[in-house]
This record gives structure tokens, C-alpha cells and sequence, in this order.
């Protein structure tokens, strides 16, 4: 039965039902049409026409709908009344959701590939809706949309195919292509660009622009510290690969129009994306004047599920599935992992790493490319885990900027950045020095270390001085630092002085929608927050102690932090880390080709950006702006190789 008729049946059985019991009119067979019902039925049946709201919480906030259900049996409009999901994927999603509705009648739809929670968000919505018109949804949710070229396979070649557009496969596929390979790029979503798209800056060392800007790194001791730092597990040819050739990207992304520009970060050489509304654009100009006048393909909303190999072992493909079901064989000789690793699978991320934070990261990277690549032996590091742990989150922010302006609902968000608070793990105990709040990436890997979250403590006396002189009351050495995206739409509000309004309206809306804790006492906050009432106690006077001498025997924090916390109650608010991907899986050498249990390269196969970043990091990321660097540098290096490698150059 097509999805039309099951919607038709359902509207058909609950008309009959009600006539049943209030008018005992009959209805031949819930499968007749519902033209042979009388036409009046529905006002006394329990589906009533009429339009309908519905919401639901999406990936950024609340998407609600205005849902319209008309006579004699149709979902005769869905309007997007309010949504904030994230531009070019998560809206696109939501319009895509509506589509199949509406087309197919059914709530029986997939979500869209790497936009799962807007694609839930907004089927829960509609069906809030269509709930209100009366009925049961069973019939509605049952069964799916008949794929149309399930069973069909689709044969295609090329010579070098990459899987994955984010900035590592983009950059792959046209250095490739310019290489004078024939190169199909298939991407599981309909968006071109990955999580560069959501980035805010790369660094390529010494590139053109940080020389003329009169600042250039010392290459070798980088390299040296870098390992060190590293603990030398980690591979120093990929290392030095990335320090000495990222510079040459910078000028590469430029002369295909992808520009950036150039920022002294505090001495470090950043390079800041061009603006996030141009640059998906940016990329795919850059796959159509390399990949497809090259005779290539760029093929979206397709999902690679599994490598070819032929006899010899060698990686000769990749099978994939397209939106519609048809399976797509490509045979190619060179295949390019530029999956994006594995940060979307939550379980995969506690097996390898014990992360238990939030998933900052692209929802569709769940590790296919990692796992297609083991199955034809790639062999897993001995590192494997690594997390780009780089954003500390307050749990209560969004629901927040639901009551009050930004400003005023990211205050537990500014407060979790600052070092003269203290910092508590899930059972009561401190657990670092709170300057480590400072750097994001130890701010973040310490909390991590502790637990799915923590805790920042603040008095209510404390908040009063910051609704009298802003961050300054509270002796914050420097401006929170988090990203600047964070605080952009405030960006006039974010200094020390401005004084903080409504200060105590807000950590109380927090602890109403569960984005903090508040106690009259120590004792109570321990409770309410079910920290165990003794450790935080502990805690809590040794902390105390510390700010009255200004020496904190137990993490060292420096005396101008130790502020002292003033009268209760007490509020704690609940901090998460924030993933952004995560870092390694495939062993690569400097021609990113991947390495098999014996460390020998797999015939055909290489692997570019996070799919192959663990050669850089020993256990975790740590470094601004590496990620996009070293993205597009692998892929401009590995997408050369990979054509070499196919063209026998
Ligand atoms: C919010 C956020 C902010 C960030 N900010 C910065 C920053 O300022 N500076 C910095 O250096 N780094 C930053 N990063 C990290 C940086 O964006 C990444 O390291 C980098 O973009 C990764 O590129 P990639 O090509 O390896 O992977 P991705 O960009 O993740 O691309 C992988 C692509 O593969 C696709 N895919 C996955 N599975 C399949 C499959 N089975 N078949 C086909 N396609 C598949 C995905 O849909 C995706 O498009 C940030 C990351 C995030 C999430």
C-alpha cells in the first residue's frame, strides 16, 4: 500500500470509528475511499480540518510549524513558522522533511544525512499538528517512502575517487583533478565544505601573508617542541610535512578565490576563513573548474558504504548508496578517505576515548570511513581516540536565549571562562587550577578528564558585583575567551565594565530549566546538585582557606585568582566540552597513502584531513587552527598523490 493510501486508510478508520459510536452510520471497509463516507462525517469524527500548531526542538532551538489538514483526507500545507537551525543544512533539511510530506502523505520519512536532529525536530512538529486534528498517528508513522532505485546498481569509473567535500575532499578532488585525473568526489549530504563551513580560522605556517605581515615562526623549533610536546609518539615526517607546506596552501586556497586573512593571534599565524555565507559557494566554483571540466563528477546526498578490493588486496572502488536508493559502484584507482572521522557516534567516542560531552562536531561523521578503510586492512594506530576538544559550553545558554537577550543568557557561559571562580567536577571535587580556563584546549581536556561535566561555582554575592561592575566585580584578569562567534551578536556588551542586568532573574530562569543547581547552603547546593556533601564540603574550605591566604596548597592557582567567594546561596552552573571532531584513525605516510597492519600502504587507498590527523597528535588536539590547516594541506598534498598514484606519474 503506497504511503498515500495508509494516510488515506488512517483518516478512513477514524471517521468510521466516531461514526460508529456517535452516529452508528456504517462505513463498508476502512479500505473503501473516503468518498463513500458521508461528507459530514469529519465534524463529528475526532480528525477536524483546520490548521494546526506544532514545535519541537531542533539542533539550535525550537522549530514550530503551522500545519494545515483539509478535507477529505490531506496534509494540505506545512508552513515553517519560526526555526533557527544551522544555515544550508539543518533549514534545507527542514524544507526537505516538508517536501516528503507533503509529496507522500506520510510521517514514515528518513532524516537527511547529517542533519538527523532539525530532520526529527521538524517530523515531531508536523506530528504535534496533525495530533491536534484528531486520530491516531500509527497508520501515519508505519512503513516508509518506497525508494526508487532500491534494487538498481549504477556502474561509474574514474580515476581517483574521493569520499567526503569537506575541506580535506575538496581540496583532494582539485589538486587531483588538476593533475589531469578523472576524479568523482560523493558526498553523503547535500552540502558541499563540512565543518569548514561552521570553522572560524586555519593556520598555515609562514605563509605569504604572515611574512608580510612581519611575523614568521622559527620552522625547526616548531617541529621540535611539537614532538616533544607530543611526547614522540606521533610521526615526525607528517609533522614536519604539515609546518613546512601549510604556508603554500594559503597561497593555493587563494589562487582558486577561496580567500583568507591573515590574524596575529596573540603571535600565533591564523588565518581566517572568508565570510561563512560565501565559502560553500567558494568550494563548489572550485570543484566545477577542476573536478567536472575535467570530465569529473561532484555527487551528493550519496553515502559510501563499503571499498572494492580485487584479488591482490588492493582498493580498486567504493560502493555507495544515493539518496534513492540505487547502489553506485565506482571503480576508480585511487580511493581518497576524507570522511571526517567518527565525532557523530557518541558510543564510538566513549570506547575510544571516554568523552561523555557534547558532539560540536558534523552528526553524520559516524566513523563509516574508518570503519570501510579497517575492513580492507588499514591498521588502527595506536593512538586511536583523539578528540578536538576545543569549546567549554554552558548547559543553560540556549534555553536562556529563549527568555533574554544574548547577552544576558550567556552569562553562565562568560562565568565558565573566567579563572577567579572555582571549579568543581560531578562529585564536589576540584579538579584543576581554574586558569587553565584560560587556554581553551587545556580548559577543555582538563573537564574532560573529570567527567561528563562540571561544575562553576558563584555566590549570590558574586553576582551582585557583576550587576554592579560587570566582569570586573568579579576580578576577571581578561575578557572570557571564548570564540568569537559566541559572543558576536553581543559583541558591544563584551567588555569588563559593562555592568551585568537582570543577573539574578537569569541564574534563576537557569536553575528552572535545568542548566544549573542553587543551594541556600554549601550542604543544600551539594544536594540539590548531587555532588557527594562531603568532598564538595572539603572542597569547598580548602577553596575558601586559599582565597583568605592567597596560597592554593592544592592546585597552585595564582594568588590574583583567588577571589574570595563572599555570602551564599550558591549556584552551580553545569559546563560541558564541546567536540569537534575527532582526530585519527587511519595511519598515513607523507604521501597519505594508508598504512596496513605492517605499516605497509594499502595498494589504492589514502586518507586526508581527521580521517589521517592522529599522525600529528600523540592522545588529543591541541593547536589553533590545525584542523583547517591541515585539512586542506593533506588534501592538496594527498589529492596529488592519489593522482599519481592512478596515473602511474
Ligand atoms: C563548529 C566547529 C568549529 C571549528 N572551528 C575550527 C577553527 O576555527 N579552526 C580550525 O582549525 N578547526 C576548526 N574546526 C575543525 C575543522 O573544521 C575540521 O578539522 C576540518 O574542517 C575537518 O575537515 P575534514 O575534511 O577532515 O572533515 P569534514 O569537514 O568533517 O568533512 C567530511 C565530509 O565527509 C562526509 N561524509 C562522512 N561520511 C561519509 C560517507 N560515508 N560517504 C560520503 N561522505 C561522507 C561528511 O558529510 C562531510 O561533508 C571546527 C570544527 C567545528 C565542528
Amino acid at each position: 500500500m503506497s504511503s498515500k493510501k495508509r494516510f488515506k486508510s488512517w483518516l478512513v478508520f477514524t471517521v468510521c470509528l466516531a461514526l460508529a459510536v456517535s452516529v452508528l452510520s456504517g462505513c463498508q471497509s476502512a479500505g473503501n475511499s473516503r468518498e463513500s463516507g458521508p461528507s459530514s462525517a469529519p465534524e463529528q469524527s475526532s480528525f477536524k480540518a483546520g490548521t494546526y500548531t506544532g514545535e519541537a526542538e531542533g539542533k539550535d532551538g525550537t522549530v514550530k510549524v503551522e500545519v494545515t489538514m483539509e478535507e477529505p483526507d490531506q496534509i494540505k500545507d506545512i508552513q515553517i513558522v519560526s526555526q533557527t537551525e544551522t544555515e544550508g543544512l539543518g533549514d534545507a533539511a527542514l524544507e526537505k522533511i516538508k517536501e516528503q510530506i507533503l509529496q507522500n502523505q506520510t510521517l514514515a520519512v528518513d532524516a537527511v544525512s547529517g542533519a538527523s536532529k532539525s530532520s526529527e525536530a521538524m517530523l515531531t512538529a508536523v506530528e504535534k499538528a496533525v495530533q491536534q486534528a484528531g486520530g491516531d498517528l500509527t497508520a501515519l508513522k508505519s512503513g516508509g517512502v518506497a525508494k526508487a532505485g532500491e534494487g538498481k546498481t549504477e556502474k561509474l569509473q574514474a580515476d581517483v575517487v574521493v569520499v567526503g567535500a569537506g575541506a580535506s575532499g575538496v581540496s583532494a578532488a582539485v589538486t587531483a583533478a588538476d593533475k589531469g585525473a578523472k576524479v568523482i568526489i560523493v558526498e553523503k549530504t547535500g552540502v558541499i565544505g563540512g565543518a569548514s563551513n561552521l570553522s572560524w580560522a586555519g593556520k598555515f605556517y609562514n605563509s605569504s601573508a604572515a611574512v608580510e605581515n612581519g611575523i614568521k615562526v622559527n620552522v625547526e623549533q616548531e617541529i621540535a617542541d611539537w614532538i616533544a610536546n607530543n611526547h614522540w609518539r606521533v610521526d615526525a615526517a607528517a609533522i614536519r610535512q604539515y609546518v613546512t607546506k601549510s604556508g603554500e596552501t594559503y597561497d593555493w586556497l587563494k589562487s582558486k578565490g577561496y580567500v583568507t586573512t591573515f590574524l596575529n593571534f596573540a603571535g600565533e599565524q591564523l588565518h581566517v576563513l572568508p565570510a561563512y555565507d560565501t565559502r560553500e559557494q567558494t568550494l563548489r566554483k572550485m570543484l566545477a573548474a577542476s573536478v567536472e571540466k575535467n570530465g569529473g563528477q561532484v555527487i551528493t546526498e550519496t553515502t559510501a558504504k563499503e571499498l572494492m578490493t580485487d584479488a591482490s588486496g588492493a582498493v580498486v572502488g567504493v560502493k555507495a548508496a544515493k539518496a534513492d536508493g540505487t547502489t553506485l559502484e565506482i571503480s576508480a584507482k585511487s580511493v581518497v578517505m576524507a570522511t571526517g572521522g567518527y565525532a557523530g557516534n557518541k558510543e564510538m567516542v566513549k570506547e575510544a576515548f571516554g568523552f561523555e560531552g557534547v558532539n560540536g562536531g558534523l552528526g553524520q561523521n559516524i566513523g563509516e570511513g574508518l570503519k570501510m578503510s579497517w575492513a580492507v586492512g588499514a591498521k588502527v594506530p595506536d593512538n586511536f581516540g583523539g578528540q578536538m576538544l576545543h569549546q567549554t559550553l554552558a548547559r543553560a545558554t540556549s534555553g536562556l536565549k529563549k527568555e533574554y537577550s544574548s547577552f544576558e543568557a550567556s552569562y553562565p557561559l562568560m562565568l565558565s571562562y573566567l579563572p577567579t571562580l572555582m571549579n568543581v567536577g560531578p562529585s564536589g571535587a576540584r579538579f584543576r587550577d581554574e586558569a587553565a580556563t584560560l587556554t581553551s584546549v587545556a580548559a577543555a581536556n582538563t573537564s574532560a578528564f573529570n567527567g561528563p561535566y562540571h561544575l562553576v561555582i558563584v555566590s549570590k554575592a558574586q553576582l551582585d558585583a557583576l550587576e554592579a561592575k560587570g566582569m570586573n566585580g568579579v576580578k576577571a584578569p581578561g575578557l572570557p575567551g571564548m570564540p568569537p562567534e559566541f559572543y558576536a551578536d553581543f559583541s558591544d556588551k563584551f567588555k569588563l565594565d559593562t555592568p551585568w542586568t537582570n543577573v539574578e532573574q537569569v541564574f534563576e530562569s537557569m536553575v528552572k530549566n535545568g542548566g544549573g543547581y542553587k543551594g541556600d547552603t554549601i550542604e543544600k547546593l551539594a544536594q540539590n546538585a548531587g555532588m557527594d556533601a562531603e568532598v564538595f564540603k572539603e572542597a569547598f574550605d580548602n577553596y575558601t582557606v586559599a582565597t583568605k591566604t592567597g596560597v592554593d596548597t592544592d592546585f597552585g592557582k595564582a594568588k590574583q585568582y583567588l577571589v574570595p567567594m563572599g555570602e551564599g546561596p550558591y549556584y552551580a552552573i553545569i559546563a560541558e566540552i564541546n567536540n569537534l571532531g575527532s582526530v585519527g584513525g587511519l595511519l598515513v605516510n607523507p604521501k597519505f597513502q594508508v598504512l596496513g597492519e605492517g605499516r605497509v600502504p594499502i595498494k589504492g587507498l589514502y586518507a586526508v584531513g581527521l580521517e589521517s590527523e592522529g599522525v600529528l597528535f600523540n592522545d588529543t588536539y591541541v593547536g589553533n587552527g590545525v584542523g583547517i590547516g591541515y585539512s586542506f594541506t593533506s588534501g592538496r598534498l594527498g589529492g596529488e598523490s592519489a593522482a599519481a598514484g592512478a596515473l602511474g606519474k
